[in-house]
């Protein structure tokens, strides 16, 4: 009975990964050549004088570190970055200070 079930859930991730890979737009790390490995990661965005911080899904190489994001993922930095610039930032979530040291 547990047998089963571990095997369809097998079958429906190796589906999932088949179709993933194939989106890819890096099968190795263009920087060492290393395995890439999706991650959540935090990124950084600044624009302006104003900081935020985000949840994304990146490629990261296991070997020298190396993030690649996809397009959309850029494209949504840029977003992001535009709207600290014009201090749009009224739908993010508040977070805390940010603090320079010299
Ligand atoms: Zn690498």
């Amino acid at each position: 009975m547990v047998e089963m079930v571990e095997g369809g859930d097998m079958n429906k991730k190796r589906g999932t990964n088949g179709n993933y890979q194939q989106k890819k737009p890096f099968d190795k790390c263009p920087v060492c050549g290393g395995e890439l490995e999706e991650k959540e990661v935090e990124k950084l965005l600044r624009g302006g004088v104003h900081t935020a911080v985000m949840k994304v899904h990146a490629e990261v190489c296991l070997h020298c570190g190396e993030r690649l994001y996809s397009p959309e993922t850029v494209r949504r930095f840029e977003e992001i970055r535009r709207k600290l610039e014009r201090k749009e930032v009224a739908s993010f979530q508040l977070m805390g200070q940010s603090f320079q040291v010299a």
